[in-house]
């Protein structure tokens, strides 16, 4: 090798250790602050990054990760892809923020999930008449700052065909990836610029190579970096992929010209060592290997991530190691936090993960023995894991051996019986599960966690508020009412925080859109419920109504999908443990008078692999763990299962299997395309799709929605149901009572008109 092995990432968290960030932004969108406090603020962050990130060894360091907001959206100013409706006559920094977030009457661009990560980005609206023009300032500015701050950093900008591929089109029948030819040459500009600027390297990221593309896009692939790869005056580029393996698309980044690829070896993406082998390695390239998962929390196997650098050093020009992607999807520091000592050396945030980088890249530098002190603290702290009582408990394991099952007794039948014991009107009304959130709810969960609150005064607060809910639904007419979930700050960490097996960090925050960042809990042992969670919140609301009270439980599922997960074992396995624990909570439940239980799946969709291959073993665990989940109830009790934010069509035929008795589904989006993929499907039990867009104020009016309902009776018949699209928890409580009053309204407009035919 001709270059010494250094160590780089793709990417780092942005907020800063306390999340100054956040704050910052906040303080100047209430106006509580400059715009020029904001982008000082900002600098500061940047500047304590990049020195963090030189002092902790890096050979190369990333530029332009950093972001106010969102990269994707940090690329649409970049290229001047702004779309009509917004001013342009504002300053850059609000025009930049109006995209993000809308203003009065504007709407923002579309937001979506970035990849199977909980990251979201913002996407990019073009048409056949988007004009572009190359605003580099950013990217320019921050390359020379740190070059001031004495680092050359290689600038990370996503690449155009991934760009194109994000972005929704703004006409029926328009591919945002025809625009190709027209964005390329403000690339090329761009990478004059950095070249002029001093930049070495450039990183193109290119994330949408690890889907299933057809030829016509790798065509196009080959065509992008054949006219980047050509231009005279540029910085050496790498092609960053990341989040699964590259498949059709490893030949022609092989033999595109340019200098070189970053690539993900962990988790799925495994699979691409035997791919560069098969194709004989990356002769003369520069191969960025990503032998650090970037998107777990666990402390890295060094002996096996060195390994695997030493056989993939003899494919390439020259190999570097990095994390596998953006660390943007790890928290910050593992320092930071008490862990408990039974974790001690299991975990890896993201500075953690540099060092771990920076090890393996010395390792395969100087040779195994230059880290022999590393690699036997890795090894041994991965033995104590591995041995570990937390994550081998008999109890557990003997279990897991029973699968999931359907419920032996077709719909049909169980739904006659359910129609006994619970009474229904035709078209029941119902809602998912949360209620509005109120400031005074938050302070009552946060001071009875400081221990300001006692235990009795907490219990009695969150009662006089399920009351107060039950009596709502009571006067509103709904038919199954909820306790409105005023116990849980998150439906995921609620009752991860009782299940044995999960830890809950303090300061673990990771990015999940603009300012809003979630702490994921992280599963790390073998999973068990050692006692009922919300039994007794649901049998305190059902002893204040005749009417049936819904349990509602997280299945899972998402669970784990909003969850730091174990690494040790198949996910499916971890899911099964996770369904026995709620399986144990649903027997109570129904033990304890409870006909309806609903376990929500709203994540069912967002884990499924990004590779169609891997998708059927995935939906069939999945199905099994709703199974293992829920049908161990009696024939009478009525099973629910909620899901949203989602196209449904690609997991229909897991609906179906999952034969829930109902299923509730956000139809904000697209009401039409919904009724007609569930009409379609074959699935046997009732359908809600929602006829309410709980993510607007909006209050629907009665004509409105009675036309909705109309339309579910006429696609369903008796099988439909009347709810809104999801929670309520956002929405104020005003909003709430008028329109769940509409909603009632409606269904009854509808009902009779049934009856008198
Ligand atoms: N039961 C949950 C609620 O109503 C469901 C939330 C969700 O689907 N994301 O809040
Ligand atoms: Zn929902």
């Amino acid at each position: 090798m001709t270059t010494q092995t250094i160590a780089t990432v793709l990417g780092y968290p942005r907020q800063g250790p306390r999340r100054e960030l956040k704050t910052a932004v906040e303080a100047y969108w209430a106006g509580r602050s400059s715009a020029d406090q904001l982008l000082a603020a900002a600098r500061e962050l940047r500047l304590a990054r990049l020195a963090e990130l030189a002092a902790a060894g890096l050979g190369e360091i990333p530029g332009n990760d950093f972001s106010l907001y969102d990269h994707v959206l940090d690329a649409v100013m970049l290229l001047g892809a702004i779309p009509e409706r917004f001013d342009h006559a504002v300053s850059r920094l609000d025009l930049y923020f109006a995209l993000a977030r809308g203003t009065e009457g504007l709407e923002p661009l579309e937001m979506t999930k970035w990849f199977d990560t909980n990251y979201h980005y913002l996407v990019p609206e073009l048409g056949p008449d988007t004009e572009f023009a190359l605003d580099p300032a950013k990217v320019l500015g921050e390359f020379d700052e740190a070059t001031a701050a004495g680092v050359v950093t290689r600038p990370v900008v996503p690449g155009p065909v991934s760009f194109l591929l994000l972005a929704k089109s703004v006409e029926a029948g328009f591919r945002p990836l025809e625009l190709l030819d027209r964005i390329l040459p403000l690339y090329v500009s761009l990478l004059a610029q950095l070249r002029e600027h001093g930049a070495e390297w450039v990183q193109l990221d290119e994330p949408c190579l690890v889907l299933d593309q057809p030829g016509e896009v790798l065509e196009r692939v080959d065509h992008a970096y054949a006219v980047l790869g050509g231009a005279a005056n540029r910085p050496s580029i790498l092609v960053a992929t990341y989040f699964d393996r590259l498949g059709e698309a490893w030949p022609v980044l092989a033999s595109a010209p340019v200098e070189g690829l970053a690539v993900d070896f962990t988790g799925p993406a495994a699979a691409n060592l035997e791919q560069l082998e098969r194709l004989g390695g990356l002769p003369g390239k520069r191969l960025v290997a990503g032998l650090i998962d970037g998107r777990n929390v666990w402390a890295a196997d060094l002996g096996k991530a060195l390994a695997l650098a030493e056989r993939l050093a003899p494919l390439a020009g020259r190999v570097d190691v990095a994390a596998s992607c953006s660390l943007l999807h790890v928290p910050l520091d593992v320092e930071m936090e008490t862990v408990p000592p039974q974790l001690d050396g299991w975990l890896a945030f993201a500075r953690q993960k540099l060092a771990e980088a920076v090890t393996v890249a010395r390792g395969l530098a100087d040779g195994r023995d230059g880290i022999g002190r590393e690699l036997e603290r890795s090894r041994a702290a991965l033995e104590r894991r591995a041995n570990s009582p937390l994550t081998h408990v008999a109890a557990v394991r003997d279990r897991v051996g029973e699968r999931g099952a359907p419920r032996a007794t077709p719909y049909a039948e169980r739904a006659r019986e359910q129609a006994c014991a619970l009474g229904l009107p035709e078209l029941p009304t119902t809602t998912i599960g949360s209620f509005p959130q109120t400031r005074e709810l938050r302070a009552a969960r946060a001071a009875w966690r400081r221990g300001a609150l006692s235990q009795a005064d907490y219990e009695a607060a969150m009662r006089a508020e399920i009351a107060a809910v039950v009596a709502e639904q009571e006067r509103a007419g709904l038919d199954v009412l909820v306790h409105g979930e005023p116990e849980r700050n998150d439906m995921v960490q609620y009752f991860a925080e009782q299940l044995d097996g999960y830890w809950a960090s303090e300061f673990g925050w990771v990015q999940s859109y603009g300012s809003r960042y979630v702490r994921p809990p992280i599963l790390f042992g073998d999973v068990s419920r050692p006692a009922p969670i919300t039994v007794p919140w649901i049998t305190y609301a059902q002893s204040l109504t005749d009417r049936p009270v819904k349990g509602m439980l997280t299945g899972p599922v998402t669970m784990l999908a909003w969850s730091f997960v174990r690494d040790d074992q198949p996910l499916g396995e971890t899911a099964a443990q996770v369904a026995l624990a709620l399986r144990d909570e649903v027997l109570d439940l129904e033990r304890a008078g409870t006909a309806v239980i609903q376990v929500d799946e709203p994540a069912l969709r967002e884990l499924l692999p990004l590779r169609r291959a891997d998708r059927p073993a995935y939906l069939e665990w999945a199905v099994g763990a709703f199974w293992l989940a829920t049908a161990g109830v009696a024939d009478a009790t009525q099973i629910h299962t909620h899901m949203c934010y989602a196209e449904f069509g690609d997991i229909m035929e897991a609906i179906v299997a999952m034969d829930p008795d109902v299923i509730s589904l956000e139809a904000a989006r697209s009401g039409a395309g919904v009724i007609r993929e569930l009409a379609g499907s074959g699935l046997a039990g009732a359908v809600g799709p929602g006829v309410w867009d709980i993510h607007s104020p909006r209050i629907p009016p009665v004509e409105e929605l009675a036309g909705k309902v109309r339309a579910l009776r006429a696609a369903f018949g008796a099988r439909a149901w009347v709810n809104p699209d999801c929670g309520l928890k956002t929405r104020r409580p005003e909003e709430v009572e008028a329109a769940l009053a509409n909603l009632v309204a409606a269904t009854k407009l509808v009902r009779a008109a049934v009856n008198s035919a």
